[in-house]
């Protein structure tokens, strides 16, 4: 009987495991045909800088068109990223980005930069290459792209994640730390990676005008920021006191909803048409 326990328990995971693995094609699967059929759609929110004002960038932000309801990336990116089916994803991020960056400069509208959202996956399915060759396609900069980091995207193998990050530097790629501050270690991460930007995770922000816990741990990091030339960018401000605030405390620039979302290609082309909105 126990020996029969024993054998039911372990035919139930290797089928829940069966099922999982099913799960992750059918994403897969759906996420190739997606691709085929021009369903992803890139947003695009506007950073500024506190002090001017002006646009220092955008980041561009994927979405699923379906028919009935544009899909954020919380309900496909982690199944994209288990699945494999990321790197492709991210290719076609990268590329789509870049060639809207390459419209703009044709139109004569110098948007600085473009901040684009890497996950782990992409680090090792060959991002040094994809990014040089989507750059020269496009005929873009390596100084006009930025490319975002989250901690966990450096977890799995750090050294890796190191020898590569410093190699998309090299190419002179800006590399952002996004989400600072939700993780484990993001102080060290500042100090072995080399990263010219650091994105202040909007749940401190959000924090930052009614705990002071958060304010400090934002003013420590701006100051660190400061004396490692490291720019700071703050996420996710919905009002004007937190950027009253951000300001005060020598933050260089911030995204969020007193600006503006993430809009589509063409709303974003007319914010940056604005007159002083780029330099
Ligand atoms: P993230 O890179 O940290 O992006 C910031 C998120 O905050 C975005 O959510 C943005 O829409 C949202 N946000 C902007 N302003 C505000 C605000 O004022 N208040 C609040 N509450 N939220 C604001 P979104 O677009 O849903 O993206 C979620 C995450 O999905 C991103 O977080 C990023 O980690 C991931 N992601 C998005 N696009 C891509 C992509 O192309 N590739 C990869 N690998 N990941 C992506
Ligand atoms: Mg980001
Ligand atoms: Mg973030
Ligand atoms: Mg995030």
């Amino acid at each position: 009987q126990y020996s029969c326990g024993r054998w039911e328990l372990w035919r139930s995971d290797s089928e829940s495991a069966h099922a999982v693995a099913r799960e992750a094609d059918r994403w897969a699967q759906r996420i190739h045909a997606g691709l085929k059929q021009e369903e992803f759609r890139l947003y695009y929110q506007p950073q500024l800088a506190l002090d001017t004002g002006k646009v220092v960038g955008v980041e561009a932000l994927v979405r699923w068109q379906q028919s009935d309801r544009l899909v954020p990336p919380a309900e496909f990116i982690p199944a994209a990223e288990n699945n494999g089916s990321i790197v492709q994803l991210g290719e076609w991020v990268l590329d789509e980005a870049c060639r809207q960056m390459a419209f703009w400069q044709r139109e004569d509208m110098h948007c600085p930069r473009m901040a684009v959202n890497v996950s782990a996956h992409q680090l090792r399915g060959g991002i040094v290459d994809t990014v040089w060759r989507t750059l020269a396609r496009h005929s873009l900069a390596p100084s006009q792209l930025e490319i975002e980091l989250t901690e966990s995207a450096l977890l799995s193998d750090p050294a890796e994640a190191k020898a590569i990050a410093h190699e998309l530097a090299d190419l002179g790629v800006t590399l952002s730390l996004d989400d600072f501050g939700v993780g484990y270690s993001s102080f060290a991460r500042l100090r072995s990676m080399p990263f010219k930007t650091v994105k202040i995770d909007h749940q401190f922000v959000s924090r930052m005008t009614a705990d002071s816990y958060d304010y400090d741990l934002i003013r420590m990091l701006i100051d660190l920021a400061k004396k490692k030339q490291i720019t700071t960018i703050a996420e996710g401000v919905e009002q004007p006191e937190q950027r009253e605030l951000l300001s005060s405390l020598g933050c260089d620039a911030w995204q969020g909803y007193l600006c503006a979302p993430p809009l589509p290609a063409e709303r974003i082309t007319q914010f940056l048409r604005q007159p002083g909105v780029l330099q």
